[in-house]
């Protein structure tokens, strides 16, 4: 007598034959139409996540949760799709907008946001200008350095926020300003310098749809007399320590400016170039060893240790003594 193969309903076909209405597929195409009906099951059930490959204009065949998703999963691209658009009216190539890279204005030198670094570098300085040797010194302080510089903005490396930002470094050590331009119908620009505009790794006072149009760098701020240093683990490796220091033929007021060691710059004024100790002390003061940035370039305690180094180095130069 005929057993039916297990699983299969005992059902007498219509033409008397002993084999069941399921008798007649074949055993492999049965296990494979199961194990999809099993699969869909746990695919369109309505707590299950989606498989990507979840059709999603159903055809009824697929039952009426399927149905159900559809819409929502096709409103759900449309929506992305205007949260898109939304986005893309928003982007703004600065490159179009044809800024003069370059300006020199009765008191001061204005550098625009799409400035490259190749565009300052090219620039001739009036004879005067005795700082503008930094612009060849921070420019070589970027990893890679000259493989960057027909690219690289000055407005896109203050805007990036980097520690190790040698465009930072420079325009805040000539205590740059920047000017920012808001979004259209969101009121004026304003003025922040550079020193504030940079607040910690990868931070920067920019609202959004606000863009540096232009860093000013003070005509007096140029005619200052400066030393620089930079540090860092590998020979053309990202800055680990990178200071500025000026004094102002005028009055002879000392700046220091401190950058890369620390996630944002940190300055120190002084009336006059200060004793060894006292600067040693200042800097002691003003950076707890907490206040030092920690990543791959450089260990806090090692940078907190050439930071003071380079510092006396500095102030040594600028008061006429040995470096
Ligand atoms: C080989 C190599 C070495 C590098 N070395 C260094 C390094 O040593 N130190 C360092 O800091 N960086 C480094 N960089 C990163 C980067 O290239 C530089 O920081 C560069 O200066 C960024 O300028 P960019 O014009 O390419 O800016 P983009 O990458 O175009 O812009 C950076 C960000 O700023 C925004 N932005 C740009 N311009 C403006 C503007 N005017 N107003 C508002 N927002 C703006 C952009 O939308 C973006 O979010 C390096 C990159 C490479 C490839």
């Amino acid at each position: 007598m005929h057993r039916p193969i297990r699983g299969g309903r005992a059902t007498p076909r219509a033409d008397g034959s002993p084999f069941t209405e399921r008798d007649s597929v074949p055993f492999r195409a049965r296990g494979v139409a199961a194990a999809e009906q099993k699969c869909r099951r746990r695919l369109f059930r309505p707590s299950g996540i989606p498989s990507p490959t979840t059709p999603t204009r159903g055809a009824p065949a697929h039952g009426p949760e399927l149905r159900r998703r559809g819409p929502a999963r096709h409103g759900g691209r449309l929506a992305t799709r205007r949260r898109l658009a939304r986005r893309r009216s928003r982007l703004l190539d600065l490159k179009d907008l044809d800024w003069p890279p370059l300006v020199r204005r009765s008191d001061h030198l204005e550098i625009a946001g799409t400035c490259t670094v190749a565009q300052l570098r090219a620039l001739e300085p009036d004879p005067d200008w005795a700082s503008f040797a930094l612009v060849e010194q921070c420019s070589r302080a970027f990893l890679a350095s000259f493989k960057i510089w027909n690219e690289a903005t000055v407005g896109g490396n203050l805007c990036n926020g980097l520690p190790a930002g040698p465009m930072i470094s420079l325009t805040a050590a000539l205590d740059g300003e920047c000017l920012l331009q808001a979004a259209p119908g969101r009121g004026p620009g304003r003025t922040v310098p550079v020193a504030e505009f940079v607040t910690g790794n990868g931070l920067k006072q920019l609202e959004p749809g606000e863009v540096l149009r232009a860093v000013r760098i003070p005509h007096r701020a140029l005619r200052r007399h400066s030393a620089f240093r930079q540090v860092s683990l590998t020979p053309h490796g990202r800055s680990a320590a990178l200071l500025v220091g000026t004094v102002d033929p005028a009055d002879g007021a000392f700046t220091l400016t401190v950058t890369a060691s620390t996630p944002s710059p940190v300055q120190l004024r002084r009336p006059s170039v200060p004793s060894a100790d006292a600067l040693q002390t200042a800097l002691a003061d003003r950076l707890a060893p907490e206040d030092y940035f920690d990543d791959m370039h450089g260990h806090p305690r090692w940078r907190r240790h050439v930071t003071h180094l380079l510092a006396e180095q500095i102030r040594a130069e600028l008061s006429g003594g040995t470096t």
